[in-house]
């Protein structure tokens, strides 16, 4: 008898859709990524899943699938009006898989599949209370408190990158103004970077005519460039104010950073950390950890939606 146990991983962020199989050890057998716009609907997204040989010639192993979304509501299995996605309004996303793939599907915001994914196979392995911040296209956030993750009343609980650190700064994509995703995600580096050019002094080896992106901006940083660098203390500096907040609300032994622009490492997580810490209510400093996510190779957010499916089988 055939006794193979995978999941179906997917991860839908705003610019690519990330696609693993997952074995329950988090070996992931197969992985892709697409780019998000190449699919006008969410129906032409599932067709094309559907008929991936990889994932047709392995469907009767899979025993369910599990999908991140920004938006995504784990208790209506919708995604709710995402604001970095081009699939608008309420999709009712989970619906749609189970009918095409008749398989026990879970939907939840891709930040806390990303927070499931550490703590099975990652470093909040013997953590009870972590934040994990993704730092991508926007900023999400996964609670555990106590071993469990936090969903909240309505599924929204870590909408971490929409307080507002700004008073009237910055015009967040969700319509509000000074949200700390506007400044702390790939997109808000290059927006720092745009905005703060005008009144630089620094020389930067960077070229502005070109379409910039964090990645460059971090690797610049990395080989001296300095006004690259300040971007970057911009940067960590509204990043590690915020945690140092955040921790009065769950009081959090670590924060685990991952995603686009916490892949730029060690450098940058001492500048957050060194931020926090001097931010710190007295009773929580030198108690809260700042670490860059060890699944980061390998996909946390795939495995972190895959991690769900083993969950509920369990
Ligand atoms: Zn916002």
């Amino acid at each position: 008898m055939n006794n193979k146990k995978y999941a179906l991983g997917i991860d839908i962020g705003g610019t690519n859709i990330a696609i693993g199989l997952i074995d329950t050890k988090g070996t992931v057998l197969f992985e892709k990524s697409v780019p998000t716009k190449s699919f006008e609907n969410p129906q032409d997204f599932i067709d094309y899943l559907f008929i991936e040989p990889n994932i047709q010639n392995n469907l009767y192993n899979i025993k369910g699938i599990g999908i991140g979304a920004p938006n995504g509501n784990h208790f209506n299995g919708t995604i709710d009006y995402a604001p970095n996605l081009l699939w608008k309004g309420c999709i009712p996303l989970r619906a749609m898989f189970e009918e095409k793939f008749k398989l026990p599907t879970i939907l939840t915001n891709d930040a806390n599949a990303a927070a499931v994914g550490e703590k099975l196979f990652g470093c909040a392995k013997d953590i009870k209370n972590f934040v994990t911040i993704t730092l991508g296209t926007g900023l999400g956030s996964g609670i555990f408190i106590n071993d469990t993750i936090v969903y909240g009343e309505n599924g929204y609980a870590g909408e971490f990158g929409h307080i507002r650190v700004i008073p009237n700064g910055r015009l967040c994509k969700c319509g509000r103004l000074g949200c700390l995703e506007t400044y702390a995600s790939s997109t808000g580096v290059v927006r720092s970077y745009e905005e703060l050019s005008s009144t630089n002094k620094a020389k930067s080896t960077l070229n502005l005519i070109n379409p910039l992106s964090a990645k460059e901006i971090f690797s610049a940083a990395e080989k001296g460039d300095l006004f690259a660098n300040e971007i970057i203390d911009y940067t960590a500096q509204i990043l590690g104010q915020s945690l140092a907040d955040f921790c009065a609300f769950s009081d959090p032994k670590a924060f685990i950073l991952f995603g686009g622009i916490a892949q730029n490492g060690e450098n940058f997580r001492k500048k957050v950390s060194d931020v926090m810490e001097k931010n710190l209510l007295t009773i929580f400093q030198g108690k809260v950890e700042i670490k860059i996510s060890t699944l980061h190779d390998k996909n946390a957010a795939i495995l972190g939606n895959a991690a769900s499916v083993f969950l509920l089988n369990k």
